[in-house]
Formats: C-alpha cells, structure tokens, sequence
C-alpha cells in the first residue's frame, strides 16, 4: 500500500520538537475548542492544532470530498462518513500543505496564523461519540496470568481462549477523555469465603493498559466483515485505559461477565492517530496453535510495534514508570477481532470503540495491570517517592503514553491520563 503522507523522507517547516509523538507522519485527528469558542476539527503537528475548518475556509481542502459541516462539528463522525478513501485523501493533503519544500500555506503568514494554533491554548474534546464499546481480552499472557492467579496454573487459559478472540460488550456512556477526574467507585464486594457481602469503596482499583480502534460505519445488520475487508472499517487508535474494581468484579463476575466493576469509566487519549499512519509500524504476527477457523485466518502483517507504558503519579509527587508494555504482545490482531465481532451479523457503526484487552508482555516488567504487577497484592510496587502501591490510591493519577518509531520517524499517541478521586 503508497499512501504519500508516510513517506519517511519527509520534513516539515513547521518548527516541532525533537521526538515529538507528532511528526508529519503522523497527523492524527480530533476535536479542539479554542478561547471558548465553537468546537471544530483538528489535526495535529509538533505543538500545534491544526484547524481544519480554517484550512477548509481558507480554501486549502478543496477538490477533496468534505464540506465545511464536517469540521465545524463537535464530533470527527460526521467527517468518518467519507470513509477510508475520503480521510486518507484529507492527510496526504495536510501532509502535503506542511512538508518542506510546499510553500503555498508557509508563506501566507496571516494564514499560517488562523490555521496553527499552540497547543497550550487549546482545549480537547472527545473525538467522536461512541455508539457501543466492545472489550476483547486478547494478550495470551495477561489472560494466563488472570487464569494462573484466581483459577489453575495448569489449565490457566480456558478452553476457548485460543479458539475466540473473547470479548464482551460494555458501556459507551463512561467512556471519557483523558484529563477528566474520575471517582473511586462503589459496589458490592465478598470480604471472606464465610461472610455475607458488603457495599462500599472499592479496595482493589486497578487499571487496564489497553489501546483501542474506532470504526468506520460497517456494514448492515446481518452481514459480515471478512479479515480481509477489515482494514477498511478501522479509522484509527487511541490509548486506551480500562479502568477495573477487582473486588466488585471477582464477586459479580459469574455466571455473565463483567458488569459494575468495569462500566465505571474507560479514559481515551484525545487525537486518534489513523491505522494509515500506523502501516509503516505493521510486523509479522504471533503463531497461532491450534490452527484458527477459516473467517479469522488473514494473510500479510496485522500486528503493530507500538511501544507503551506505564506510570503512577501521587498528588504532588514525581511520576514512576510502572510498565513498558508494547501492542505487538496480542495474541488476536484487530482484524480478526472485527472479523469475529461480525461472524454473527452484529453490525459496526462509525464511532464504535473497541478495546484491545489488557495488554501484558511476557517479562513481569511487561503486565498491563496492578493486579498483574503486583501479583494480586502480593508484591507491591515501589514508587519514587518512598510509598509502595498493590492497587491504585486516592489521587493518583495513572498516566499512558504510547509511540511508534522506526528509521528515525516517530508516530505516537500523547497521553492519557486520569485522576482519581476518593469515593463520592
Ligand atoms: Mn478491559
């Protein structure tokens, strides 16, 4: 696949930080507000917001198939509808308008003025509205660590695990951005084997290093999306924290899955960085033994090199790297994650988030979760300040990067990050 706006070659002229998660490669999307006003469409280069609606109106974006409706919009779905062809036309444009060498925009500085704007006077929004968010569980070594910790080491992961990219439905409503305090939740917990259950704080917060892919409008109810048709249908990525109670989940799990435990919040880092800035990142997959049914087999490169991490900051303290993690440790790529998802008719709609699982390498250095870190509490984790940690505290924020880089181009992901406040 040539897609020009990933051309390793190229430079900008706008001046970017060394090692900034948004090269020209990259230019992801999202939703910006500026000095209280409308909320529009935005890409990203360097430390700047890139306005898409001022570009559009100063009449940059045209002869592409977008209308100024799709970025004067509190919501990247509207401009989804155009489909893979229609967004991957609009970043080879932008790439075009800022690399080196393109002096149409660079020298008309009171435009440049209109379009750039610094990144510390612009406030994100969410990017799209999530119609339904889906979780897999598809990291072959965070699934048997969980089945290692709380069923039986020998027979950890069960036996449709490598059959079934398993997954199950959550809830869009708590899906928030990054930035945005959440609240220690409240629920129904089992202290002992002999005692009745109690409501109260959670004890057990944890977190879930995830990333998820936003869709494309899919296909009508009762069809089905192929591995490889799949591509087409994914927009893009974001980092992806899951947040879990493992007190309320270990009692409501059984017999129908996650529920309260988990509905609680999800947090997304603000820009979605497209699957076409993310091609030139793609590696061979892992094995897969037993042999998969034909509707997930899937030929060519589908995992991706992302590297991720992990870090705990205390209210007023310095931040510690809990986890370095990477997206290539799934067992289940996306695409046949989708491919599954739609086996049975369900339809995709555009906006819909799906979550990669809990995301753990092989090394304990590696586990995408305090109860894997700490080993369900019985190793605490240190952190710079002094103060260990088996579970989340009161005021910590739990903060997640993520970057890929190859021959000295670098496409990455921001942050996000997530407060947590004492129970309300
Ligand atoms: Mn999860």
């Amino acid at each position: 696949m040539n897609i020009a706006a990933n051309d390793p070659s190229l430079k900008t002229w706008v001046e970017i930080p060394e090692n900034s998660d948004f090269s020209i490669q990259n230019l992801p999307f999202g939703i910006i507000k500026v000095n209280g006003g409308e909320p529009r469409a935005a890409s990203r280069i360097g430390d700047f917001a890139i306005d898409l609606k001022a570009l559009f109106v100063l009449g940059y974006l045209t002869n592409l198939p977008f209308r100024m409706e799709d970025f004067d919009t509190d919501t990247l779905n509207i401009m989804m509808k155009k489909g893979k062809e229609g967004t991957r036309k609009l970043r080879d444009r932008l790439s075009k308008l800022f690399q080196e060498g393109q002096d149409d925009l660079k020298n008309k500085e009171h435009h440049v003025n209109q379009v750039l704007i610094p990144i510390d006077g612009v406030q994100m929004l969410m990017p799209v509205q999530i119609g339904d968010y889906t979780d897999f569980y598809s990291s072959r070594d965070h699934a048997t660590n969980v089945g290692t910790m709380f069923r039986d080491p020998a027979n950890a992961l069960l036996p449709n695990w490598l059959w079934i990219p398993v997954g199950y439905h959550g809830r869009a409503s708590s899906v928030i951005l990054s930035g945005q305090d959440i609240y220690r939740p409240k629920g129904q917990t089992k202290p002992g084997e002999d005692e009745n259950p109690v409501v109260g704080a959670s004890k057990l917060l944890d977190f879930e290093l995830e990333m998820g892919f936003i869709t494309y409008d899919g296909k009508p109810l009762g069809d089905t999306i192929s591995t490889e048709e799949a591509e087409d249908y994914i927009f893009g990525m974001v980092l992806f924290n899951d947040w879990s109670a493992r007190d309320i989940q270990k009692w409501e799990y059984i017999p129908l899955g996650p529920f309260l435990a988990k509905n609680f919040a999800s947090s997304i880092s603000p820009w979605i960085v497209t699957l076409d800035a993310l091609e030139p990142f793609k590696i061979e997959g892992p094995e897969q033994e037993p042999e998969v049914l034909d509707y997930l087999k899937y030929s060519g490169k589908k995992r991706y090199d992302i590297n991720l991490e992990v870090l705990i900051q205390p209210e007023g303290k310095e931040e510690t790297s809990v986890s370095k993690s990477n997206f290539k440790f799934m067992y289940w790529n996306m695409v046949q994650q989708l491919a599954h998802h739609t086996v049975n008719g369900c339809n995709i709609r555009g906006g819909d988030l799906m979550g990669s699982g809990t995301i753990s390498g092989p090394t304990p250095d590696s586990y995408g979760s305090m109860l894997e870190l700490a080993w369900k509490g019985t190793k605490p984790v240190q952190l710079n300040d002094g103060s260990e940690r088996k579970f989340i505290a009161d005021n910590d924020t739990v903060i997640m990067r993520g970057h890929s880089s190859k021959e000295g181009v670098r496409v990455g992901f921001g942050e996000v990050s997530t407060k947590v406040l004492p129970t309300k």
